[in-house]
């Protein structure tokens, strides 16, 4: 069971599409290949495959990805701008319901 201060060392990321002009830089600085252009080429973030360590929000040249914790409410209602490269398992899901929670993901 993750919980309490386990859960705290995650927290990923959020872009927004809408803002998002399809260069692919987050897709290239990503160590951990998080990110991926959809079938509109916009970046979509591999939920599962992210790594916490940010080093997208400094690529993006319009400044649309943003620590969980810090993006704007606009941003976390939209849909569709992550996906699970796979099944969650039993742990995965649960990180994934209490972050959703903890920062109003409505995805
Ligand atoms: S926070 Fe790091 S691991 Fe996650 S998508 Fe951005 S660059 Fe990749
Ligand atoms: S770096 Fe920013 S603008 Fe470029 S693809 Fe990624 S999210 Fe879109």
């Amino acid at each position: 069971m993750v919980e309490g201060k386990e859960l705290e060392k995650f927290q990923r990321v959020i872009v927004d599409q809408d803002i998002c002009i399809e260069c692919g830089a987050c897709v290239a600085a990503c160590p951990f290949q998080a990110w991926e252009l959809d079938e509109s080429s916009k970046a979509r973030l591999i939920w599962d495959k992210c790594q916490d360590d940010f080093s997208c929000i400094g690529s993006c040249p319009v400044s649309c990805i943003w620590k969980s914790s810090e993006a704007p409410e606009e941003a976390k209602a939209k849909k569709n701008w992550f996906r699970f490269s796979r099944k969650l398992n039993d742990e995965e899901k649960i990180i994934f319901e209490n972050l959703s929670k903890k920062y109003s993901i409505i995805a």
